[in-house]
């Protein structure tokens, strides 16, 4: 017994311990290629040396990889998908199912062969199926040796040719990909030309292309003194019908990207203690002078994200004009080029915020896409108030807007769904985007702003690197909060339950006042019921829930704070007794932060400024 007690206390302060540190395993690889791009065909030949490392407990007897381009081929999934699928991405309509030949994109592969043996494998559309001749033991590592040829396809969404800026190659989910295994299996999902999974790893690529093109990409040029093209002080001047290598190396990301144009200009800005910025965009009278004021707002909202969701800690950072948006990769974002300088910087901070959701924490996007797309939205939102100055909007407004339009629109589906699932495109941006920005809003108004924020930089720095999901993302704020937060994931990840309070009552009597609050819709949630006096000042009511085993800490801005008894979700309706007399009272609010994401938020205020004995009852309209 005694025995079995110092285990116990082992075992409990060695969890203390070991409490910032990520135990998981993880699958790991470094990637070589050399690819050779033809500009007359877009057809390119690569080679791909991959040492692929087996961290996890089990023996493998299979891999496989993404072959993003065989999207783009007449009845592919991706092609039949946006066909039938309801409200279809108008960027890809049925385009994909007109593309000629010359056109199509295509992944070819020649050769496969795992430390030297030749290796069986099937390409089942986007996905190549890979039979190992030995089993891949736990814990060992293999070498895969690829040869591959390629077609670059016509633009259709993100990576192509000739997009509608006629930017030549923007060449992203353009390299036979190894996808991810991990506690859950393997991840080889069809592109249908949604979200993205992969393995950490290291990237040499050296891409040799003819010598008036410019690129960018993930990783830093290892060799400038060859290239020019504004990468050195010195600008070369390269015989014509010559190619150039470019070689490029980036350490620990998910995916390597690029793009190239011979119209393209290089500028850099650096960040004080941070990354050095690369600027790359067509050299037009148009877009030349927007990007060159991009250059003071992207160093900012650099140190902004890292100072408030974790320091950016790769060397680089490059903004490249290319695809058909913007889109966010490891080290580099895509972005299209002629844009207001408004619409430039609110792209920019947007698919640079994602370098710390998708590109850092690197979430699974295809199950967990509101943890990417809704947190970087959250977060470029902040950033964009903080380079423009607050115009008295309440950050994520918009995503609570778009919401409760979802929510009350019936095409709503849970946030669990997989990213490639979801009925409609409508239903699975508002999710991701919206919902997903309004999850994070609503989190502060849970755990209180201060901890939100330290919690936000803490997930960081414990998950980066290593693929978080919902259930280790919301453990690091009961940790931080002290409070029990499952209920929050269950009902408003995993249901579409909505939430809806509502002051039913007030009732004045003497020297005091009672409220009737009811819940109308199913989702229960803490309240904080604010009580403005006539006297100017603010008081607040916080009502935590028994299933909290908490509550939040005191937040600025009130005169006073008061923690109320816990409410219990089985109650409909709470009791709320105050000391003052009703005709002190000049209103009452639900929330007056805007966090709560309340569906009919018509019921959540009272003003009182005609107080009388019995002055109010709110009868629910039922739609
Ligand atoms: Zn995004």
């Amino acid at each position: 017994m005694k025995l079995k007690l110092i285990a116990l206390s082992l075992i409990l302060f060695s969890s203390v311990v070991t409490n910032a540190q990520v135990t998981r395993w993880q699958q790991a690889m470094s990637c070589e290629m050399d690819i050779d791009m033809d500009v007359e065909t877009h057809k390119f030949t690569g080679t791909q040396e991959l040492v692929y490392s087996n961290n996890s407990p089990d023996d493998l007897d299979q891999v496989f990889y993404y072959l993003f381009f065989n999207a783009f081929q007449p009845g592919s999934m991706m092609d039949v998908r946006s066909r039938t699928i309801e409200d279809p991405d108008s960027r890809v309509g049925d385009r994909i199912s007109q593309l000629e030949e010359s056109q199509q994109g295509y992944q070819n592969i020649t050769s496969l062969k795992m430390d030297g043996a030749d290796v069986d494998f099937k390409v089942v559309g986007t996905i190549l199926e890979v039979n190992l001749p030995k089993t891949l033991k736990s814990g060992k590592k293999a070498t895969f040796e690829m040869v591959f040829d390629a077609q670059v396809p016509l633009q259709i969404r993100r990576s192509g040719r000739q997009n509608t800026e006629g930017v030549r190659y923007s060449m992203t989910q353009w390299f036979p990909k190894m996808c991810e295994y991990d506690c859950m299996g393997w991840h080889a999902v069809p592109y249908v030309g949604r979200e993205f999974h992969g393995v950490w790893g290291d990237y040499m690529v050296n891409i040799t292309i003819d010598s008036e093109f410019v690129i960018g990409a993930t990783g830093v040029l290892q060799n400038p003194n060859d290239i020019g093209h504004g990468y050195t002080l010195q600008d070369k001047d390269h015989p014509k019908d010559s190619k150039l290598t470019w070689k490029f190396k980036a350490e620990n990301v998910i995916d390597f990207a690029w793009a190239a144009d011979a119209d393209f200009v290089h500028e850099t800005a650096q960040v004080e203690n941070g990354p050095l910025i690369h600027f790359i965009h067509q050299d037009d009278e148009e877009i030349n002078e927007n990007w060159n004021e991009l250059k003071e707002y992207s160093v900012k909202a650099m140190e902004f994200f890292s100072e408030n969701y974790g320091e950016y800690p790769y060397p680089q950072y490059t903004i490249i004009q290319g695809g058909d948006g913007g889109m966010e990769y490891p080290m580099i974002t895509l972005i299209t080029g002629k844009r207001s300088l408004g619409s430039l910087v609110g792209v920019t901070a947007h698919e640079m915020a994602h370098s710390w959701f998708q590109g850092l924490l690197a979430t699974n996007e295809s199950l967990y896409e509101w943890m990417d797309e809704g947190f970087t939205t959250f977060a470029s939102g902040e950033c964009m108030t903080h380079l423009f100055g607050d115009d008295g909007t309440p950050n994520n407004f918009r995503s609570l807007q778009g919401y409760i339009r979802l929510a009350n629109s019936g095409a709503e589906e849970p946030m669990s769904t997989h990213a490639d699932h979801y009925a409609t495109n409508y239903a699975y941006g508002s999710a991701a985007y919206s919902k997903g920005s309004v999850f994070l809003n609503q989190l502060s108004y849970i755990v209180g702003e201060e901890n939100f924020r330290a919690g936000m930089i803490e997930y960081f720095n414990t998950w980066a690197f290593h693929h978080p999901n919902p259930n280790d993302f919301i453990r690091i704020f009961e940790k931080n909060s002290n409070m029990e937060l499952d209920w929050y994931l269950q009902h408003f990840v995993n249901s579409t339950r909505k939430i809806d309070y509502g002051i039913s009552e007030i009732k004045g009597s003497g020297n005091s006042t009672t409220l009737s609050i009811e819940r109308f819709d199913l989702m229960p949630m803490p309240l904080d019921v604010v009580i403005t006096k006539k006297d100017g000042t603010v008081h607040m009511h916080n009502i935590p829930m028994v299933i909290m085993r908490g509550e939040k800490s005191p937040e600025e801005g009130y005169d006073s704070w008061t923690v109320d008894r816990d409410w219990a979700w089985t109650d409909p309706v709470y009791s709320l007794s105050l000391d003052i007399p009703v005709s002190d009272i000049a209103k009452i609010e639900i929330d007056n932060s805007s966090r709560l994401a309340d569906v009919n938020p018509s019921n959540n205020s009272v003003d009182l400024e005609d107080g009388t004995q019995f002055i109010y009852k709110y009868d629910r309209i039922e739609d």
